[in-house]
């Protein structure tokens, strides 16, 4: 069996797959060289980073099983992978409190202005006074979106001392002291919002002029979901007016972003999509790739 990597995964488990077969292990492969190794594999793995298209998914001749290593499914033709009859898997749950931690650290950069701070002291400055920054205690968050990640968010602010609201689309059952109100109700009354619902058609742009509008003024916002549920033309407006007072952001409608007005505005905190970029959610997403391919396998 030929399985090959397409994407950094865990060491560990990379020593684990090369006991169920042939492990070609090749990262940041041209499409060219891609359709040429995905030919004869049996299995594909695959990260973020290695966008599985038509065009490559019809150049596998063996291909049964594609296996992301985390959760988001856009990089992957799944239309084509039916059609092939090529099964699709990937690790949800892995990576939640890796996100989840990474949204705190950029509430926290936020509220307590660490990257300025950072960037003054590196000047060799000692602007003291203009870092005056704000706690999370007593503030509200809404989480947008209250799956798996969403609800390690709320577990982690409630211990912040932080009110939390949530919504989403499907009934969530849950004994997190948190609220499910209105999308309406949720824009108007939270402090920080944090989205963490799919890219869908649904949810493209979600975040808009509109829905920006009826934020409060000074809202923090957070994106650590999928860069196009924001509309950044508008959030860029937003922290323009003042509206937002912080966009906290670790992914971007196009990737590598080249929107440097909104990266250089000096109330963005930007990280390059590093959300599920820990070492330990990393472990578990590349224990749980092994797990996937022994039990099609066997
Ligand atoms: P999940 O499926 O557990 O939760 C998503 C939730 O969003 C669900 O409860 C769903 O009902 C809800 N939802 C869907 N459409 C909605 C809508 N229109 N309005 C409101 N809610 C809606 O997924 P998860 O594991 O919590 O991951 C969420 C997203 O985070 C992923 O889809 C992925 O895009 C993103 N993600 C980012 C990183 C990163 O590195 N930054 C890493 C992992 C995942």
């Amino acid at each position: 069996m030929k399985i090959l990597v397409c994407d950094k995964i865990a060491p560990e488990a990379l020593e684990e797959l090369k006991k169920l077969g042939e492990v070609v292990f090749k990262t940041g492969m041209e499409p060219e060289e891609l359709k040429k190794e995905i030919a004869d594999a049996d299995v594909a793995v695959v990260r973020s980073a290695t966008k599985l298209r038509r065009e490559i998914i019809e150049a596998a001749k063996n291909l049964k099983l594609i296996v992301r290593a985390g959760i988001g499914l856009d990089n992957i033709d799944l239309d084509a992978a039916k059609e092939k009859g090529i099964e699709v898997r990937n690790t949800p749950a892995a990576t939640s409190i890796s996100v989840a931690e990474l949204v705190f650290a950029h509430m926290l950069a936020a509220a307590r202005m660490l990257p300025m701070a950072y960037t003054s002291m590196k000047a060799h400055k000692w602007e003291k006074k203009l870092f005056q920054g704000f706690e999370l205690y007593g503030k509200t968050l809404g989480i947008i979106g209250f799956g798996r990640i969403g609800r390690e968010v709320a577990k982690r602010a409630i211990c912040f001392g932080m009110k939390v609201l949530w919504y989403d689309v499907v009934d969530v059952e849950t004994d997190i002291e948190a609220k499910r109100v209105s999308f309406d109700e949720l824009l108007s009354s939270s402090d920080f919002i944090t989205l963490h619902v799919p890219l869908l058609p649904q949810t493209k742009y979600m975040i808009n002029s509109e829905t920006i509008s009826k934020m409060k003024d000074g809202v923090v916002l957070v994106n650590a979901a999928r860069g196009g549920v924001v509309e950044e033309k508008a959030v860029l407006e937003a922290l323009e007016s003042g509206k937002i007072a912080f966009y906290c952001v670790d992914v971007f409608e196009k990737e590598p972003t080249d929107n440097f007005a909104l990266i250089d505005h000096p109330k963005v905190i930007p990280t390059p999509h590093i959300g599920a970029s820990a070492k330990e959610g990393q472990f578990r997403a590349g224990m749980e790739v092994v797990r996937i391919v022994r039990e099609f396998f066997s």
